[in-house]
């Protein structure tokens, strides 16, 4: 108790000091990357969880990565339009990680007249979801286009699939591509955004992965998942499979301590069987003493030579 109380103390103070101040009290905004949790659940269709979505702005690159449930919300919420976006990059087709994206595709460009096509990066079998959908709403996307006048390129979308390495670069900001481990979902996948010295990684869905570890080495900032279930679950649970595709919070502490980022973050939380987010918390910090947030909707990250957090306005 003792030892988690220091920790708590020793983490509040980290991210006092992360936090840069002028002298009238007004925070200073000197960042190089700018990462938004636009969603942080599951499949779960909660309301303060929206599907997995971050958005990371640096420099002049405005770069989303996964469109999960409720993203386009969630992006009207932050002020950005579809229009701005750069490229979608995907970690996996699991559905909560996809479900946004007719939404932000569609609407997105009814709404803005996005006139070219949005640039998607996936694994292998993007192209062929990308060829389904437009099937899917090819009679909305002639109506538009006749009706709303809606700019033909626009409609469309432009899937890169990807494998391990550097995949995207413009503008000095460069997005490597890494394989994770989500079990049977091969191949899925973590990325690593650089930009002017500074970096954040994102896990996508994974158990503990080394590949990771190696990947995310020296970054400022690392979003993680985690999963938490039970002790007793057994392998006749029907959930017993989520948790062979996920992260245990003994687990993250680990990726933590041989990451060492600046600040680790908690995004696309699992909780089953009633678990909580404390015990998460609690168990992680059992074993890792470094600055540890846990993630909430909205809540964003400027990334310089300091971290500073920002949380939603109505929390
Ligand atoms: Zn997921
Ligand atoms: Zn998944």
């Amino acid at each position: 108790m003792k030892q988690l109380s220091l920790t708590f103390i020793f983490s509040l103070l980290v991210l006092i000091s992360l936090a840069q101040v002028n002298k009238d009290g007004s925070q200073v905004n000197v960042s190089d990357i700018k990462v938004t949790l636009l969603g942080t659940g599951t499949p779960q269709p909660l309301m303060e969880r929206f599907g997995p979505s971050i958005l990371v702005q640096a420099g002049s690159e405005t770069l989303l990565f996964d469109a999960g449930r409720g993203c386009l919300q969630r992006l009207r919420q932050v002020k950005l339009e579809y229009d701005k976006i750069n490229a979608l990059f995907l970690t996996h087709l699991h559905s909560d990680h996809i479900v946004g994206l007719p939404d932000l595709w569609l609407t997105g460009w009814l709404i803005t007249k996005r006139a070219i096509p949005l640039k998607v990066f996936g694994p292998d079998g993007t192209k062929e979801m990308a060829e389904y959908l437009e099937k899917a709403f090819a009679y909305d996307i002639k109506i538009r286009v006749q009706d709303d006048k809606a700019p033909q390129e626009g409609g469309k979308l432009s899937v890169t699939e990807i494998e391990q390495g550097v995949i995207y670069e413009a503008n000095g900001v460069k997005v490597i591509a890494f394989e994770v481990d989500h079990g049977v979902v091969k191949p899925a996948f973590g990325y690593r955004i650089e930009y002017n010295g500074h970096s954040v990684v994102l896990s996508g869905d994974t158990k503990y992965s080394e590949n990771l570890i190696k990947f995310a080495k020296g970054t400022d900032l690392l979003i993680h998942e985690v999963m938490i279930a039970p002790d007793t679950l057994s392998k006749s649970d029907p959930r017993y499979n989520i948790t062979q595709h996920h992260t245990t919070p003994k687990q993250a502490a680990q990726i933590f301590n041989e990451v060492k980022p600046k600040l680790a973050v908690y995004s696309h939380i699992v909780k089953l069987y009633g678990r909580t987010e404390d015990e998460i918390m609690n168990r992680t910090k059992a074993d890792y003493s470094g600055p540890l947030i846990m993630g909430e909707d909205l809540m964003s990250f400027a990334i310089g030579d300091t971290i500073t957090v920002s949380r939603p306005p109505n929390k």
